[in-house]
């Protein structure tokens, strides 16, 4: 049967990922959204959008009989859920199937077999599957755990069966810390997933993920696209991903893949899958868990094998064979992915919120992919990072003959890559593309925590002079467009109206700007002799540098020449904080602007803010305690993680603005020491 219209079960751009294989293999689709989503990328995509509630995803991506109310009003006849949201969830695909419609995903059944980690290990153990040496059984009773415990050894893993996303996860280093995690793991297992059931097993300490991508058709063809290696990980989520994995032996790939497809045929799979393993130092491998939907890192994979995976899924729920057999597959060259995301690596990788102020990507060519579901927005209407959802802004993957060239295409793609708005990972992921380690492959799960020193320098790195420059000239240029906002240029070149700025006949034609980079005061004297486009620039290290700038026609920048270097750059203003983008460098500050009272820098010590918008969960302290620095005060919840907020200081509380359960914005002031 033929596919006609799909209804897509997802946001962002994952549900744009989808829309573009079916636009590309002439199938309409319809989009679902929330109302956080009105303006979305995806919906103005679609060829038929319905609205299926308010923002919180329960009461809508969530909510399985509006999608597929929503899927039946517009005449879809199959639903594609994408990933994350209701993707590996069986009621929804047994509900999909009860309403007659198709799911474009596995039968019901696998996604059964391998939905908890536990259930998966016992079947893939009978088909032969490495396992991890561990615990996976029914008794969860604390004393057995702890005995299973000693005999696998430490340091031990402790896994929420039924987990995803790194939740519920907890290392454990030696016996007398095992009961307290194991009720830490139990907690997050069951806020997250409804459901406490945990799993043992052996912790590994330097093991790469490497994950298989498979594809089976119905008639029971099962074939292999080949390995990802996702080694590099925060929180134990991902963050880069490549294919292949680098210095994998084939005879390894070899066996991984036939592994990964006997796991597949355990349970009678069809369509796209992944299976996930450990890679030991000494080769061995170890089954992790499947997953049975599209992966975020598939792009990768479609880089090297030249396939549309979605277009495959299409066509294999269509009840088509594959169009090839193993022996048809090669891996031609080396592709790598980045995350995007709104999230602050230097605060532990908070997840951001807020309005994209901007937004630009490199240029898409052959060896250059970006997959995003907000938009370039340029001039400040930019689409918001929801608290609701998840914080990716875009993936941005590069393919190359060779490793050294995709990682150096990678370098060139993210130093084009610009964002303003919410905090971003933009410059963490510059780091990793350039360090060595990374150019070496010495690649394992711990590869950040390892590098943490260079990748997350816990002092801000101070402005160069390029970018303090540009700085300078930013604040400049913000102050001759804000003039001339709404003045029509005058007809006459010449005529002094044409002038953008503040400078006048008879005043002061030097002025001295300050800019902090979160460690110390650079001032940038400007002398204007020559005209406000044409400053000398007298710089904090004593250099001195002719300028001359322009406002770019494009986009909302200018173009600057700097003694004789030309820069093109972004400097966009909120408040007293200062955003400067130029080649690959986003640099933050904050500008004392001494006519601008308003945003005068406030004195935050002693204060403590929600980090972000959150429901509050704890309130450790009261009125009155003396606290030590290190002592957590408040858990604020948001984005279905714990942040906790310590005193920074010893101290005495003297004001608690925070109740249990109270839902608080960002900035809210929660406590007051002394
Ligand atoms: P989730 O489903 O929550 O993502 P996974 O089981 O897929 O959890 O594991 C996520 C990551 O945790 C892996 O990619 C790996 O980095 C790490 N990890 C999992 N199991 C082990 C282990 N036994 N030893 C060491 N690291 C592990």
């Amino acid at each position: 049967m033929t596919i006609k219209k799909i209804l897509v079960a997802n946001r962002g751009e994952i549900a744009c990922r989808v829309m573009r294989s079916c636009r590309d293999v002439g199938i309409a689709t319809v989009a679902v959204y929330s109302e956080a989503d009105s303006a979305a990328l995806h919906v103005d995509m679609a060829d038929d959008a319905v609205w299926i509630g308010p923002p919180p995803a329960r009461e809508s991506y969530l909510d399985i009989g509006k999608i597929i109310d929503a899927a039946k009003a517009t005449g879809a006849d199959a639903i594609h859920p994408g990933y994350g949201f209701l993707s590996e969830n069986e009621d929804f695909a047994e509900a999909i199937a009860k309403a007659g419609l198709i799911f474009i995903g596995p039968p019901v059944a696998a996604i059964r077999a391998m939905g908890g980690k536990s259930e998966a290990k016992a079947l893939m153990e009978k088909a032969g599957v490495p396992l991890v040496p561990g615990y996976h059984g029914d008794n969860q009773d604390e004393k057995f755990l702890a005995a299973e415990a000693q005999k696998i050894g430490y340091p031990l893993l402790i896994k929420a069966s039924a987990g995803g996303g790194g939740k519920g996860m907890r290392v454990v280093e030696k016996p007398g810390d095992f009961a307290e995690a194991l009720g830490a793991a139990r907690r997050e297992a069951k806020a997250a997933f409804g459901d406490d059931h945990v799993l043992i097993e052996k912790y590994l300490t330097r093991p790469r993920h490497v994950e298989i991508q498979v594809f089976a058709d119905r008639a029971g063809n099962t074939v292999y696209l080949f390995e990802r290696d996702c080694s590099i990980q925060r929180r134990h989520q991902k963050v880069i991903e490549e294919a292949p994995a680098p210095g994998l032996a084939p005879e390894t790939r070899a066996k991984m893949g036939a592994a990964a497809v006997a796991a597949a045929k355990a349970i009678g799979y069809e369509g796209a899958g992944t299976v996930e393993f450990l890679l030991d130092t000494d080769g061995s491998f170890y089954f992790m868990e499947m997953n049975t939907r599209l992966q975020v890192e598939h792009p990768v994979t479609e880089m090297i094998t030249g396939l549309d995976l979605v277009a495959l899924q299409i066509s294999v729920a269509e009840g088509q064979d594959l169009p090839f057999t193993q022996d048809d597959l090669a891996i031609n060259g080396h592709a790598i992915e980045v995350r995007l995301y709104a999230e602050d690596p230097a605060n532990n990788f908070l997840p951001g919120a807020g309005q994209i102020q901007y937004l630009s990507f490199p240029l898409q060519r052959d060896a250059v992919r970006v997959d995003t579901g907000v938009r370039e927005a340029p001039f400040g209407d930019g689409d918001v990072i929801s608290i609701h959802y998840d914080p990716m802004i875009a993936k941005i993957i590069v393919h190359g003959a060779d490793r050294a060239q995709a990682i150096e295409r990678l370098s060139a793609a993210l130093a084009d890559t610009h964002v303003a708005g919410p905090k971003t990972n933009l410059n963490f992921l510059r780091a990793i593309a350039a360090h060595p380690a990374f150019a070496a492959a010495d690649l394992d799960t711990r590869f950040i925590e390892r590098h943490a020193d260079v990748l997350l320098p816990a002092q801000k790195p101070r402005l160069d002079n390029a970018t303090l420059a540009l700085a300078a000239l930013g604040v400049l240029h913000l102050r001759a467009e804000a003039e001339t906002a709404g003045i029509k240029p005058a007809a006459d070149p010449t005529s002094p109206w044409q002038h953008r700025g503040g400078w006048r006949i008879g005043g002061a034609d030097t002025e001295t700007l300050v800019f902090n980079d979160g460690t110390s005061d650079c001032s940038v004297k400007l002398s204007c002799k020559d005209g406000l486009d044409s400053p000398v620039l007298s710089l904090p290290d004593g250099s001195l540098i002719a300028a001359r700038f322009a406002p770019a026609a494009e986009d909302m920048g200018f173009y600057a020449l700097l003694e004789d270097e030309e820069f093109h750059a972004v400097a966009l203003r909120d408040g007293n904080r200062l955003t400067v983008m130029h080649t690959g460098v986003g640099a933050e500050m904050v500008w004392h602007d001494p006519l601008n009272a308003e945003f005068a820098q406030e004195d935050t010590a002693g204060r403590l803010t929600a980090p972000m918008p959150g429901k509050v969960v704890a309130v450790r302290v009261q009125l009155g305690d003396a606290v030590k620095k290190g002592q957590p005060l408040v858990i604020v919840e948001a984005m279905k993680m714990e942040h906790t907020i310590v005193a920074p200081v010893d101290g005495k509380v003297t004001a608690i603005n925070a109740n249990i359960g109270e839902q608080v914005d960002e900035k809210r002031e929660l406590i007051a020491l002394e």
